[in-house]
């Protein structure tokens, strides 16, 4: 599985990781052999949330990676309305609990919410300190939200930005990606195939990533994860809860796409006129 380097850290991170948002709704035995079968496979990134399923998720990804935590790279996010100072110590020791681990690799905000996000970022201080996480960062933050959090941080200390990104719903390209960029922040894309609504293959957008996918004797999914994960700064994590479709995910590692397919690709699914980054 390629790698990026995860923000400011130097670590190298698996490209595509797994979600698991709506997990708990899944078939559970299923759900974890899937979870399993992307660690074989390098999808070591493995997303989730305490909100998920109410800790249920995170009980479920933790029974996934018993006895294997240390392949993993781990992320779960802290709700914003617990996000004080105390309330964050308390969710991160919660989360630990339920995914059985004593550290977690990256933790989040899961959205900017009413308490102070100072509070928040002095938490995740604290638990950096305490080795209880190893990184930190935010999810759904605009340029604005990215700014505050810096001049509270620092530079080099907010490591990635967890985002929708998908190929109908290009907007952080405009704005977030570019900041991202210059701070080093990781920006992790969720949702790749937009929670399930994948362009149809009898559209334009569709037929593009088919005809691309036959070159190169893959799928349309793999071609999208190639192409949302074209720039070093880029991750994303899908979610799958059977196995055919996280084996489908990780295959997308092997696709390299090329300098035209990239600019067909974003052709079909242009960002508009205001993106101020040549995306290529
Ligand atoms: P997604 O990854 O865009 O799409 C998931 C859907 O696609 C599921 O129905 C899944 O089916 C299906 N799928 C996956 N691989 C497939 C394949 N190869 N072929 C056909 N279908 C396939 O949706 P998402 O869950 O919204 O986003 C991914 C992750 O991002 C979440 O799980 C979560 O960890 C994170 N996220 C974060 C936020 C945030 O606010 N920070 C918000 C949303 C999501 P099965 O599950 O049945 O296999």
């Amino acid at each position: 599985m390629s790698a990026h380097v995860w923000g400011p850290t130097g670590w190298k991170v698996p490209v595509l990781g797994q979600g698991t948002w709506q997990m708990e709704g899944d078939a559970r035995t299923e759900a974890i052999r899937a979870l399993r079968r992307g660690l074989d496979l390098g999808l070591t990134h493995v997303d989730t949330a305490e909100i998920y399923g109410h800790g249920a998720v995170e009980e479920l990804v933790g029974e996934a990676i018993a006895g294997r935590r240390d392949e993993v790279f781990l992320v779960s996010k802290v709700m914003p309305s617990n996000a004080t100072f105390e309330g964050t110590l308390r969710a991160c020791e919660r989360s630990m609990r339920h995914l059985r681990t004593d550290r977690l690799d990256c933790y989040l905000l899961h959205w900017p919410g009413p308490h102070p996000l100072s509070e928040t970022v002095r938490a995740f201080e604290t638990l950096v300190e305490q080795g209880k996480v190893r990184s930190w960062g935010v999810s759904n933050f605009d340029v604005d939200e990215l700014e505050e959090a810096l001049a509270l941080a620092g530079e080099g200390r907010i490591a990635c930005n967890q985002v929708l990104y998908h190929l109908q719903e290009r907007t952080i390209e405009r704005r977030v990606l570019p900041w991202c960029e210059e701070h080093r922040v990781a920006v992790v894309g969720y949702s790749p195939f937009g929670s399930g609504r994948f362009p149809h293959a009898s559209s334009h957008g569709g037929r593009v990533l088919t005809e691309v996918a036959r070159v190169h004797g893959a799928s349309p999914r793999q071609v999208a994860l190639a192409f949302l994960t074209r720039r070093p700064s880029l991750f994303a994590i899908p979610k799958a809860a059977r196995v055919p479709h996280v084996e489908d995910n990780a295959g997308a590692a092997r696709v390299k796409l090329t300098r035209e397919e990239l600019v067909h690709i974003d052709a079909a699914f242009a960002v508009g006129p205001e993106a101020e980054l040549p995306m290529l």
